[in-house]
């Protein structure tokens, strides 16, 4: 790949760049933008107001402030939300221009407030209203008071907009760590590139930046250290090196790569409509990992046949309550719509993990990922699950829909799912709503119980689809977002070869179809194993997808079956991965 080499030119720079792991692919070129703090109403203590009207010019212009802010965040979002999702922000908006919220405030200042705390007592007073609500809906409610009261807040402190607000020069942004949540928010037509002093390649932020094609590099310690805000830097997602104030040779060497790189996008764009065959005549269903409405965008452009998962929790994270059933089956139905005849596997919410929704309460745990998350979330909170099941058979009936279940550990919860999904199309024909009566139902095989009772399994659902970015980090025991053990967390490791080759083998007995759907179908090695175990389908970020097309079209099958038999026979990754340089086409 054209931005993967480290050119003369670049190891010339003495001044030497940074370097990181490079998680997203691409050249980002910006202006240093720290991401702002949160600030809470802790901090606030009582202080009397000096002049009051001078308190509440000042209250009432950090009000219009957050208007206008709430405003540009409506406009950015406006393309990928539907109307009702963007009704949260109306929601805001209506809050803002509240009189009653105003006039309190006012009220407090005259009393003789400053403003910042006369606006704590006011938000904090409608906290403790809302959280009397009984309505579950109506006291989540209370998020929305809270975050647009924070607004304010930063607003009077001169603080700016806590969002990031609009970038309006090319910016990379820089953090120590991001939510997948910060990321929906901060992504903007000038955000160019992110940097983070944590994370991990298969962190759910580095796979969202993925999908919105937004370079990332991870795990460079000490960044305020090192880069000032508005330092210009040159950020490579291929290599991991950042660039602070680069020389004029830097940056006309990053000119000539994206030259390069362009070129060969359009060589690959040339095989973009033809099939994932190898030259001996076996076809690979090669398909996109998506998250949101626009990566509909990319699956278009970079002509994969099939969505073979779309992770749901996006949308639920770029909110601030659980969407209602109509909500997301409106959603659904876009995707469905945007897939035009593709078949779309929708996953069911997928929380947890490093993936936390503000309005719903987490217990403290040691280790998120072994604990309260996935399906086990869902199957705990069933009138969340039963309302999203609605919503995906609604959808189902406006295209080729398949529902997949994360997470799975055993055959108890894929009857008890199955018994919800039996009783919600009773709901649903009972009301006389029309869906796809023969929607297909998967488990993501991803937990190694579910891998090794997969015999047991299969007889319950109609495909399996195997997630390696989890099963790589449950498998070998190596968190999947911790940099201190980033070396040992690889799909190469000759367990989870096995695993998979096993699980290929028993779907291919039962007459399953499989798919790999992990970050590793990306890897042109691990792609080149799995095109050796006969897999059905492998899907991935839809941009690497011309790559991996263009492996298979000059691979044999039958090459490609002998590397895996003596892949298997191997004693470790190194042995393994070295092997592979060799023989993957
Ligand atoms: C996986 O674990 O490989 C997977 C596809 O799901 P996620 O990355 O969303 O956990
Ligand atoms: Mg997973």
């Amino acid at each position: 790949m054209a931005g993967s080499k480290i050119t003369k030119e670049l190891q010339r720079d003495r001044k030497g760049p940074l370097k990181g792991v490079p998680v997203s692919a691409g050249f980002g070129q910006g202006y240093a933008y720290y991401l702002r703090e949160g600030i809470g109403f802790s901090e606030i203590y009582f202080r009397e107001a000096g002049n009051v009207e001078t308190e509440i010019s000042r209250f009432e212009e950090a009000v219009n402030q957050s208007e206008q802010q709430v405003l540009r965040v409506c406009h950015y979002v406006e393309a990928e939300l539907s109307m009702d999702e963007m009704a949260i922000f109306q929601a805001y908006l209506m809050f803002l221009k509240d009189g009653g919220l105003k006039s309190k405030v006012i009220a407090n200042i005259r009393g003789g407030h400053v403003a910042e705390y006369a606006l704590k007592e006011v938000i904090l007073n409608y906290l403790k209203t809302f959280a009397r609500i009984e309505d579950p809906y109506i006291r989540q409610r209370g998020m929305d008071v809270e975050n647009i009261g924070k607004r304010i807040l930063r607003n009077l402190l001169g603080l700016g907009d806590g969002e990031t607000g609009v970038f309006e020069r090319d910016t990379i942004l820089i953090a120590s760590s991001l939510s997948p949540a910060e990321l929906i928010r901060a992504r903007q037509e000038k955000l160019r590139g992110i940097i983070l002093s944590k994370g991990g390649e298969t962190s759910h932020v580095a796979i969202l930046s993925r999908s919105f094609e937004i370079p990332m590099v991870i795990n460079i310690p000490g960044l305020p250290e090192k880069i000032r805000e508005n330092d210009f830097l040159i950020m490579d997602g291929n290599s991991g090196l950042v660039y602070h104030n680069p020389s004029e040779v830097i940056v006309r060497e990053y000119q000539r790569l994206e030259e390069e790189r362009t070129r060969q996008d359009k060589s690959l764009d040339a095989i973009r409509t033809l099939p994932a065959e190898t030259r001996d005549g076996f076809t690979v269903r090669l398909g996109a990992n998506i998250g949101i409405l626009s990566d509909m965008l990319l699956v278009e452009r970079y002509g994969v046949d099939h969505i073979g998962l779309y992770r749901t929790e996006f949308p639920f994270l770029a909110r601030d309550g659980f969407p209602t059933e109509e909500e997301q089956a409106s959603l659904y139905r876009r995707i469905l719509e945007a897939a035009r005849g593709k078949e779309v596997t929708i996953r069911t919410l997928d929380v947890g993990g490093d993936k936390f929704l503000s309005y719903l309460d987490y217990p403290k745990e040691e280790n998120p990922y072994l604990g309260w998350r996935s399906i086990r979330v869902s199957l705990e909170m069933k009138d969340v699950f039963r309302e999203q099941i609605r919503a995906i058979l609604r959808a189902s009936a406006y295209g080729r829909t398949k529902i997949l279940f994360p997470m799975i550990s055993s055959v108890s919860e894929i009857k008890e799912i199955i018994a919800i999904i039996k009783e919600e199309k009773g709901n649903l024909k009972a009301r006389g709503i029309s869906f796809d009566d023969a929607m297909q139902t998967g488990i993501l095989a991803e937990v190694p119980a579910a891998l090794i009772i997969l015999d047991r399994l299969l007889p319950y659902v109609d495909f399996i689809s195997i997630g390696t970015n989890d099963l790589v980090q449950y498998v070998l025991a190596v968190d999947r977002n911790n940099p201190k053990v980033a070396s040992i967390y690889n799909p190469l490791h000759p367990a989870v070869i096995s695993l998979i080759a096993n699980a290929a083998e028993l779907c291919r007995k039962y007459n399953k179809p499989l798919v790999i759907c992990g970050e590793a179908a990306a890897n042109i090695r691990c792609a080149y194993l799995y095109l050796g175990m006969e897999i059905e389908g492998l899907s991935m970020n839809a941009a690497s997808a011309p790559m991996i097309k263009n492996m298979i079209r000059s691979a044999n099958l039958h090459d490609a079956r002998q590397a895996l038999q003596q892949v298997l026979a191997m004693e470790d990754s190194e042995s393994i991965g070295n092997f592979l340089d060799n023989v993957v086409p």
